[in-house]
């Protein structure tokens, strides 16, 4: 099995026959099968994009309304110069004579050049009205495009963060981050250039179209002989380009997707020499992306040409026929060059739409990426709603009955026949060989995934009929892999506790052993960590995570791996506190050092994702099992183990992940 990567070419070749045959399927959906970002749906029609842009327009309607109406003036307004000019040409330079009523009447001034002033100074107020409207028109939309895409944003987080975890693993954060960026803005722009750009466009047109049949309907009958044209390229191309776009986009996630992970495991990156990999894997992703923009643009490209030969020639025609109407004596020179004016009217919306066409089927692959994933089910949708029974005093009871468990999209199972009753305010220790499937098991317990068979209760309830954003307000884990958020030492530990005040966040840390470092730190609490808690040792941040779960206050305590990082001497120390974290909570608690868990009131011993032994430490030593086997293991000293202490021989101490 070779490892060489795809060059991009490769990789776009492979694009192209996709795309074609996806074409000659019949369906629009996304050819890009290297990204699985894909909805449930396929290509959603115009109409359900609308509908569901309208639906993100909720509570700024009125507000758009009124934009749209100041629209319409602004466009209205623009209408009057054209007549000016033609009514300057016929009336003021020409031989025709104004009514005398339409003089008398409007108080009209008989002079020539005083009309003619008077028809500037009109024609600048005009203008200027025009401008005013115009300007607060363009900002209530502008400042409606950033509530919406605010709104968007908001909709488009609110559900990522809920999606099933192993989503999240295969959308990767950065391809989360680029969705929320650039899709959810791109749903935003959609305000131009799917209502206000049309809807200026459709007044200016109608607005054109009936001062056009005013003065020649045969001309306006010419003129639209375009619509039909413009109809037919749009029904053939536009089609084709928003897969391209939905493409790019999917691209670009996947691009961000990995961009972020190479920073984040920056170290690893370096300590194996891999930058120029990675950069030459970021470059990869980039040229295929290009490759698709090109071909993006060349489509767009055939339809901006196709316009601009359109355009002119249609403009020329008319031109000739309207010379030749004039020569008849059919319409006057002013009729004529207010007409071509009109005609420019007419066509410059069409050809702002069809030059926005492109990056309007841009913003519409964005909205249609936005609702696929809006349309992902979220975490154990349509399960719980049931308030948690908070259990007094001592924890709760945890009963696990008949559970088996297969991870999302794999076939075997890796816990099996589960069974185990806790009552409330006990400890359990989970311990076997790595894999055995104690991380899982934990993982069911704070329900990052539901059994796929048997059930767990909290409290003689099934936690699947649990709210489970209540349920985890009632947790507190600490795991080995500790993950901090870049903000201060203080908000870290706040971070399990709104609202919690100075005191209790060093009451906490006290508690946890971690105050005497921090007050090390030259800023104390208020020590910026850096992204992830670079800045700390991997046993400070344990102590940290520590922290964070004593001030969260959780009835059920999970502790995977927690102490895993500190050495015997700190591991000690807290060993204290987490004992009396673990008063008075059901605790569930894996560890390798199996001194720290003799305590335990109930040991389960896990192999192969089933239960071998189970009983207090003093019961599975009197057998000869499993358990006492693992106690002898570690007592055994390690050429490795210099001060004889009960260490496994590979253990990580005090290190920085
Ligand atoms: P332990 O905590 O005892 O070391 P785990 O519970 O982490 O073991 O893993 C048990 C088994 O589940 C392993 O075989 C592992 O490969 C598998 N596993 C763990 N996490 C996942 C996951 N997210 N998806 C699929 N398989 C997983």
């Amino acid at each position: 099995m070779s490892f060489r990567p795809r060059t991009s070419r490769q990789r776009y070749r492979q694009y192209r026959i996709d795309l074609k045959a996806h074409e000659t399927e019949g369906s629009m959906r996304t050819a890009a099968a290297h990204v699985k970002t894909k909805g449930p749906h396929g290509q959603r029609s115009f109409l359900q994009l609308f509908a569901a842009f309208y639906g993100f327009l909720r509570g700024s309607r009125a507000i758009i309304g009124f934009s749209l109406l100041t629209v319409m003036v602004a466009t209205a307004l623009k209408l009057i110069p054209p007549a000016a000019t033609g009514f300057v040409l016929d009336y003021i330079l020409g031989s025709k004579q104004i009514p005398a009523g339409v003089v008398e009447r409007f108080g009209l001034p008989t002079e020539r050049p005083t009309l003619l002033t008077l028809t500037a100074v009109v024609l600048v107020a005009v203008a200027a009205v025009a401008i005013a409207v115009g300007m607060t028109g363009r900002y209530l939309n502008t400042l409606t495009t950033k509530r919406v895409q605010s709104r968007v944003r908001k909709r488009v987080f609110e559900h990522a963060v809920r999606l099933p975890l192993h989503r999240i693993y295969q959308l990767k954060s950065g391809g989360v981050a680029s969705i929320l960026r650039e899709d959810a803005g791109g749903v935003g722009e959609l305000l131009f250039s799917m209502l206000y750009n049309p809807w200026r466009a459709v007044i200016q047109l109608l607005g054109t179209l009936a001062i056009l049949a005013v003065i020649d309907w045969r001309l306006l009958v010419g003129s639209l002989l375009v619509i039909p044209i413009i109809y037919y390229t749009h029904r053939s191309w536009i089609g084709r380009i928003r897969p391209l776009w939905r493409d790019i986009r999917a691209s670009r996630q996947y691009m961000d997707g990995h961009a972020t992970e190479a920073f984040g495991g920056m170290r690893v990156v370096r300590s194996f020499g891999r930058q120029r990999a990675e950069t030459g894997r970021f470059i990869r992703n980039n040229h295929l992306m290009i490759r698709q923009e090109l071909l993006a643009w060349w489509a767009s490209r055939t339809i901006e040409v196709g316009w601009a030969v359109l355009i002119p020639a249609a403009s020329a025609a008319l031109l000739w026929y309207g010379g030749r109407r004039v020569l008849e004596g059919a319409i006057t020179t002013g009729d004529l060059v207010m007409f071509l004016f009109y005609l420019a009217m007419l066509l410059e919306p069409l050809a702002t739409l069809a030059s926005s066409a492109t990056s309007f089927q841009n913003s519409l692959a964005g909205l249609d990426r936005v609702l696929d994933l809006l349309d992902e089910p979220q975490e154990f949708e349509g399960t719980g709603g049931a308030d948690a029974p908070r259990s007094t005093g001592v924890g709760a009871a945890i009963a696990i009955r008949g559970l088996s468990f297969a991870y999302p999209g794999a076939d075997t199972c890796v816990l099996e026949d589960i069974d185990l009753e806790i009552p409330a305010g006990r400890m359990v220790a989970f311990v076997g060989s790595s894999g055995a499937g104690k991380t899982t098991l934990c993982n069911l317990i704070a329900r990052f995934y539901d059994p796929t068979e048997g059930v767990i209760t909290f409290d003689g309830v099934d936690l699947r009929t649990i709210d489970v954003e209540r349920y985890r307000r009632l947790l507190g884990v600490v795991e080995q892999d500790i993950f901090l958020f870049d903000g201060t030492v203080g908000e870290n530990i706040a971070y399990g506790r709104r609202g919690a005040t100075p005191e209790e966040i060093r009451g906490a840390a006290e508690q946890a052993h971690a105050a005497e470092f921090i007050d090390r730190l030259d800023r104390g609490y208020d020590t910026i960590i850096g992204e992830r808690g670079v800045r700390l040792s991997g046993g400070q941040r344990q102590r940290l995570a520590i922290a964070r779960a004593l001030l969260a206050d959780p009835c059920i305590l999970i502790l995977d791996e927690a102490t895993s990082n500190l050495d015997t001497e700190s591991e000690r120390l807290i060993q204290v506190s987490l004992e009396t974290l673990m008063r008075d909570r059901t605790s569930f608690v894996i560890a390798h050092r199996l001194s720290t868990i003799a305590h335990a009131d109930l040991i389960v011993v896990l192999e192969h994702g089933r239960i071998v032994e189970k009983g207090t430490h003093a019961q599975l030593m009197d057998r000869s099992g499993r358990y006492r086997n693992m106690v002898q293991m570690q007592l055994m000293p390690t050429s490795t183990d210099a001060n004889g202490g009960m260490l496994l021989p590979r253990e990580p101490t005090e290190s920085r992940a």
